[in-house]
């Protein structure tokens, strides 16, 4: 039997053809096709500047500085996350300070507004699975507090709440083409930003703070992306709409096959781009749920078993701090898959074997 697996990046004859093109140039580092990417990826973001980087965490960390958010400022986020995200406030020289979640595994309005102190200075949401954080309320609570909101779309290109794109509501925003991310560049990242002067302040970051080469204004780092992997990532960009589409189909057709388990809750206005199927299985043990699972040939992630605040690395920055949202996520969720190339076949096998797991009583 063969495993249907969890995540599967597409890379085909375009991708292939793209990256020979760009080594029969010559010119392999940052160039025309980063240029280009750039141009193309703005359509996805209602025209906002965009500056590629070499991952997602630097898109993070870069927007963060170039927004002038470090030391002694204070950045609500979720612990519910990839660490990259509270990784990039420290990096930054500012203090992550962690909120818990609503009911579609985003930052809870109601928790940020409770985490918020005088040292507040931004709010860092993240459309965790590709579902948008609720940026509605997060907006207002920000403009209303005069915090900046800096967005985690790393999971979530093309997803929208009220037909507006993430990546289109704070003053900057992070995306990332990591290879299990609904679209690649290998690595790669994106700043996604309205401010000129923020999107200035990124092109200076990634390359060693020079506009004009050799005269550095500022001190930078090289975080660019090379051509290589924007040939790779402009291939993408074109499949986005149809892989994006066939995500949200999968979904639906797991919606509407699964029992004894807790589908994904969307909110109303929302967009799900599924970059994740995540259910919950409340009175399972969820080890023993992944385990028959995949003796079952279905593959599964676990996204994220130990909250960020409870990290070895980042718990320095949460004593005392008590997420019951969060644990509870933690330790319930388990993630099945919902990738483009999965066949009707693999989507009955998958329902098929969730069913008979829960309905057993892992
Ligand atoms: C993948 C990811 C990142 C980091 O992106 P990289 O390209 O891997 O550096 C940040 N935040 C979240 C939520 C992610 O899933």
């Amino acid at each position: 039997m063969i495993t249907i697996p969890a995540a599967k990046p597409i890379i085909g004859d375009d991708e292939r053809a793209a990256v020979d093109r760009v080594l029969q140039s010559g010119m392999l580092a940052q160039g025309p096709e980063v240029a280009s990417f750039e141009t193309e990826f703005s359509e996805l973001v209602a025209g906002r500047h965009c500056i590629a980087v070499n991952s997602g965490t630097s898109a993070l960390h870069m927007a963060l500085l170039a927004a002038a958010v470090g030391p002694g400022d204070e950045v609500i986020v979720p612990s519910f996350t990839f660490a990259a995200t509270a990784n990039s406030v420290v990096l930054a020289g500012a203090t992550p300070v962690f909120a818990d979640i609503d009911d579609f595994f985003c930052l809870d309005p109601d928790a940020v507004e409770a985490a918020i102190t005088p040292r507040t200075r931004a709010i860092m949401p993240v459309h965790l699975y590709g579902h948008p954080a609720a940026m509605d309320r997060l907006s207002a609570i920000a403009s209303a507090r005069g915090l900046l909101l800096i967005e985690d779309a790393a999971q979530a290109h093309a997803a929208a709440l009220a037909g507006t794109p993430v990546g289109g509501f704070g003053i900057a925003a992070a995306f990332s083409f990591y290879p299990t991310k609904n679209m690649t560049s290998g690595e790669g990242g994106m700043v996604v930003t309205a401010d000129d002067e923020v999107a200035r302040q990124v092109r200076l970051l990634r390359n060693q703070g020079m506009e004009v080469r050799y005269h550095n204004e500022i001190v930078g780092f090289n975080t660019r992306m090379t051509d290589i992997h924007a040939a790779i990532g402009r291939v993408q960009l074109t499949k986005l709409a149809g892989w994006t589409a066939q995500r949200q189909v999968n979904a639906a057709v797991l919606d509407a096959g699964l029992h004894g388990v807790k589908i994904p809750k969307v909110a109303p206005g929302a967009t799900h781009v599924y970059h994740q199927y995540t259910i919950r299985v409340p009175g399972h043990d969820r080890e023993t749920f992944v385990e028959q699972l995949s003796g079952r040939g279905v593959g599964t992630g676990v996204f994220y078993p130990v909250p960020n605040h409870e990290l070895p690395s980042l718990a320095p920055y949460a004593v005392g701090v008590d997420l019951p949202r969060t644990s509870l996520a933690a330790a319930e969720c388990l993630s099945l898959p919902v990738h483009p190339s999965l066949s009707a076949q693999d989507l009955e096998r998958i329902i098929e074997a969730v069913n008979a797991v829960a309905k057993a009583g892992a």
